[in-house]
């Protein structure tokens, strides 16, 4: 018997190895941890299959060293998963599979569940004795902790007192203070009952169109505009799945995860939730997994690689905002999460459900063709009215900075009203180019030779693609002459302007710069919420998920980035991004204005979206997609590649495309040609887009032609991906 093993390295592949002499409790299912020796080391890898012979001698194989786990590790339908993404996205399986579990599991740790212990003050110490006052440090211990009534955990204890074990036994056998043992993985059950809510005639239907197929492999795409009350269904939803004792999956993009969005299902369910996304500690992100694998975990709730979480008893996979970039993972393994959610829903046969204000052209087509079963939430919940949107025509217009005179004078009367305002530039830093006026020299990258952005606060120019910095010149680079002038707005410069504008008003600007402390976002959300902000400047960071009563008009600086780019999908990516911000307007009793700021009022695209809305606008894309033969009509796949020498990966893919040739003669091929972004950090960058009609014909020619692939001297010397299914083709 031969044992096929997955290892983590990137050759696509798995490996034969002899069993050892002690079979496992289970015998050799897919799944174990093995510990076997590859070249000089030792490595883990998981048992993938079983055969009766193997490409290799005997006598050229070796014996796999210890076997980690008595069960296997990963269940039969997870590595049934797994195996189909690596297939998939055309991937080495032994790196798919390895990236499912924790990094602690890879490393070999046993698969065991630890619990952390939590102190809080006793009921019976509300009022702390008299006594306390002669042992100070105790009294101190006790007075923090009757202000976290649900307990703290000795990380924090810690970074409040040095050696705090000694009185916290003392007030321990006073009787003041218990422990209590919690699990390492995150937040736990919130006490009390939580808070209830009558759906609305359109909600229930569609929470009861979905619970009548549990238990069925369906597929659902909740169309509900912003403020429709999509939360509120996921919400009544996975509460039925945990009545059933089954878990549910809800996945959100990057920029949903927010402490608000947490804090709203923990107080509507009464449940173990577990939290998973990329900011957790190795140990926590271990624990999580091990209470959603066993069960214990009710909910799991996460960003994009939460979809590869282990679950005992699935009932239901949720992505909120489907449409979401974030979904789709733009390095090394480049999955979409969102369709690895679909194909997973559908092994393990449970519904899943793909909420979204504005669906992307590929789940809307799969809408309309009947692979999904559409729900329409067409009502914003309560009083509140969808805001009405408006352009502004920029030709000719009398400008202060970015700022239109029109926008000015709505941003007047809204603070005169002391209502708010949101103006959404998807820009951070000053200004995007800093150009020599004298000689036309901009500030440049060098390892990107693309302009810097010059962020005033710090006097120093960044590059957004590669994090190159440099401190920012006072003279230009070529001629020397001090005529350095910036070009074009990002936010700190429209915070500027607006200061001059309106001298009273208090300006938050909310970017990746102005939060990058710890609990920053979190803080000027609620000075925003306390009424303690007239006007937000913000990134796309504001644009999901928040709900501010008070905001009554949004503004767009800048519609025109979208209208005109090199990647197909740029007016749908703006679009949404519109319809988004837009939605953070009039979510109370007050109706909301949008104003786009646009150079091409009467371009045809944006018009359709701001007179008919989303769908009108996805009906006229989805046409031009179909007579041009783009994707959801066809389907592509990019192979990309990268080198210090710009010659090195056109040879590479020369070679790659003759190959292909041959494979498939059915394929488009466009390429090799430099990328929309020629360098970055230093590479050169080029590739080759393949198109097919069918999925199942591009799929059929690279599953022979990867491999090849891989085995071309060329290949060796130039860094390479492909992108199945591309989001981005920068
Ligand atoms: P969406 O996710 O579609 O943008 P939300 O679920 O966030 O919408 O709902 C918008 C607001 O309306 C939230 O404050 C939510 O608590 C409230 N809400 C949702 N459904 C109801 C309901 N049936 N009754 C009362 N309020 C509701
Ligand atoms: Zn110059
Ligand atoms: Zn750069």
């Amino acid at each position: 018997m031969i044992l096929r093993v997955a290892l983590p390295v990137p050759l696509r592949r798995l490996f034969d190895y002899l069993p050892g002499d002690v079979e496992p409790e289970y015998g050799w299912v897919p799944g174990l941890r093995l510990q076997v020796p590859f070249g000089r080391k030792q490595m883990t890898g998981i048992l993938a299959g079983v055969a009766e012979s193997s490409d290799l001698p005997r006598t050229k194989l070796k014996r796999i060293g210890t076997v980690l786990d008595e069960a296997p590790i990963i269940s039969e339908t997870d590595m049934q998963l797994l195996e189909w993404a690596a297939a998939y996205y055309h991937y080495p399986p032994g790196e798919v599979i390895c990236l499912f579990l924790p990094s602690l599991l890879r490393q070999g740790r046993a698969a065991r569940k630890s619990t952390v212990p939590l102190w809080m003050i006793a009921e019976q110490a509300a009022e702390l004795p008299e006594e306390l006052q002669r042992a100070p440090k105790q009294l101190r211990i006790a007075r923090l902790l009757q202000e976290y009534p649900e307990g703290l955990s000795p990380d924090i204890l810690s970074a409040h007192f040095s050696n705090w074990h000694t009185p916290m036994k003392a007030l321990l056998e006073k009787g003041l203070v218990k422990q209590r043992r919690v699990s390492a993985g995150g937040p736990i059950r919130k006490e009390g009952p939580p808070a209830t809510m009558e759906l609305n005639p359109e909600q229930r239907e569609a929470v009861e169109r979905i619970a009548a197929e549990f238990g069925k492999a369906a597929r659902f795409l909740l169309d509900g505009i912003t403020g429709s009350g999509k939360t509120e269904v996921y919400v009544e939803l996975i509460k039925s799945v945990i009545e059933a004792g089954k878990q549910a999956l809800v996945l959100v993009p990057e920029i949903g995860l927010t402490p608000q969005f947490i804090a709203r299902l923990r107080d509507r369910l009464q449940a173990h939730i577990v939290i998973m996304h990329s900011g957790l500690t190795e140990n926590q992100r271990l624990q999580g997994w091990l209470e959603a694998r066993d069960g214990s975990a009710a909910v799991i709730l996460g960003t994009r690689s939460a979809v590869w979480t282990p679950m005992k008893n699935a009932g239901l996979i949720i992505v909120d905002e489907e449409h979401d970039p974030s979904f789709k993972q733009q390095e090394s393994f480049r999955y979409s999460a969102r369709d690895v959610a679909i194909k997973r829903a559908s092994l393990i046969k449970i519904p899943i459900v793909l909420g979204s204000a504005t669906p992307s052209m590929e789940s809307l087509h799969n809408a309309l063709s009947g692979k999904y079963r559409r729900l329409v939430l067409q009502q914003r919940v309560g009083k509140a009215l969808p805001p009405q949107m408006a352009t502004v025509d920029l030709r000719n217009r009398s400008m202060h900075g970015a700022l239109s005179d029109v926008l000015i004078t709505a941003i007047r009367e809204q603070l005169t009203n002391r209502q708010q305002v949101l103006l959404f530039l998807n820009r951070r830093g000053f200004s995007p180019v800093l150009m020599c006026h004298h000689c036309g020299w901009t500030a440049t990258c060098p390892r990107c030779a693309i302009p810097m952005t010059y962020h005033k606060q710090r006097n120093s120019i960044l590059c957004h693609h590669c994090g190159s910095q440099a401190p920012a010149a006072s003279v230009c680079g070529e001629c020397g002459m001090a005529e350095l002038v910036q070009v074009g707005y990002g936010t700190e410069r429209l915070t500027e302007a607006l200061g001059e504008v309106f001298p009273e008003a208090r300006i938050l600007r909310i970017d990746r710069d102005s939060t990058r402390r710890k609990g920053a976002l979190e803080q000027m959300v609620e000075e925003i919420h306390a009424g303690e902000a007239d006007i937000l400047v913000g990134t796309q960071m504001l644009a999901k998920g928040h709900h501010f009563p008070d905001l009554t008009l949004v503004g767009i600086i800048d519609a025109d980035r979208g209208l005109f780019s090199a990647d197909f999908r740029a007016s749908e990516r703006m679009a949404q991004q519109i319809m988004q911000v837009s939605g953070r307007a009039g979510r109370a009793s007050r109706p909301g204005t949008v104003l786009i700021q646009t150079h091409y009022p009467d371009h045809p695209l944006l018009n359709t979206l701001i007179r008919q809305g989303y769908h009108a606008f996805a009906d006229v894309l989805l046409e031009e997609r179909k007579l041009t033969g783009l994707p959801p009509f066809s389907f592509l796949a990019l192979l990309s590649a990268e080198d210090y020498d710009d010659k090195t990966p056109v040879t590479f893919l020369n070679e790659a495309r003759a190959g292909l040739r041959q494979a498939g003669p059915d394929l488009e091929i466009m390429g090799p040609v430099p990328a929309p972004m020629e360098k970055r950090a230093g590479r050169f960058r080029f590739q080759l887009l393949i198109q097919s009609a069918t999925r199942a014909y591009l799929h059929n020619v690279l599953r022979d032609w990867c491999p090849a692939l891989e085995n071309l001297d060329s290949a060796r010397k130039v860094r390479w991906s492909l992108d199945v299914d591309p989001q981005d083709l920068l």
